[in-house]
């Protein structure tokens, strides 16, 4: 017995490391379709129906083998808009030496969790926390998949102004295509709402109430779908650096991000 459920506990954790995530149907039976259906009739594929299949991705930003990896990270790319720019960044960190990209890492799996729990297919831009890119035009390569709802990076700052705080949602403005328009500004502030009904503050030395536009991110100027950047909040900042880094508030910060998220898909 104890032998048979180390078996399928391991099953359960091999399944979901690193492997593709698989949408879950629950087949629902329409009480109006089976109504005039006599229960004796062998079943039909017109008895049942499927909820629409939902893919909503996660861009954790930077990743873990970035710093060791110069020539990779530094070269250049497209980065939209006729810009190019570096392949990624090593990201920033908290002044007692938490990396961005294991904050981003972490959260991201967290909101995945939380999405996946709701029946959303979760596509991430990078697997682990340990690799190098992939570069910002890649990501937002992934990103562009024609059955994206919405695209999510995750992101911490690194602002050293004194007292600098707070989160922002970058949108991309100008918009370049119909997905960077209005679909983009209504995720960006589905999120600032839910950011601040959380309890987090918006940023207090960017942007404007939670929203900043940018257009020199390659993630969102090469974006076809609604796609926004998360910055959680300020990692040099040593008051909201304790909330970065504890596991209370990274669940805080996935549950904002997620229950956003569902909000903007309608889930
Ligand atoms: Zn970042």
């Amino acid at each position: 017995m104890r032998r048979w459920l180390a078996v399928v506990v391991l099953g359960l954790v091999v399944a979901g490391c690193g492997s593709e995530p698989v949408a879950q149907h629950t087949p629902v039976l329409d009480p109006v379709v089976t109504a005039g259906i006599p229960a004796s009739s062998p079943p039909t594929t017109a008895t049942t129906t499927t909820a629409p299949e939902v893919v909503v991705v996660l861009n954790p930003g930077h990743n873990g083998g970035n710093a060791s990896h110069p020539a990779e990270i530094n070269r250049q790319v497209p980065a939209g808009g006729g810009q190019v720019k570096a392949c990624d960044t090593t990201g920033t960190e908290t002044d007692d030496g938490y990396p961005e990209h294991a904050f981003t890492w972490d959260v991201t799996l967290r909101v995945r969790a939380a999405l996946e729990a709701r029946g959303v297919t979760v596509v991430l831009t990078r697997q682990d926390d340990t690799g190098v890119g992939p570069c910002v035009d890649e990501r937002a390569a992934i990103g562009n998949r024609p059955d994206a709802a919405a695209v999510v990076s995750v992101h911490a700052d690194g602002a050293s102004t004194e007292g600098a705080s707070g989160f922002h949602v970058i949108y991309p403005d100008p918009p370049r295509n119909e997905a960077q328009g209005e679909p983009s500004s209504r995720l960006a502030t589905t999120l600032r709402d839910g950011l601040v009904g959380a309890g987090f503050a918006p940023a207090n030395y960017t942007g404007r109430d939670g929203l900043d536009g940018r257009d020199d991110l390659a993630g969102l100027n090469l974006s076809e779908r609604p796609a926004v950047f998360v910055e959680c909040g300020n990692m040099r900042d040593a008051a909201e650096a304790a909330v970065l880094g504890s596991d209370d508030g990274k669940q805080r910060y996935a549950a904002a991000i997620a229950a956003a998220v569902l909000t903007y898909v309608g889930r």
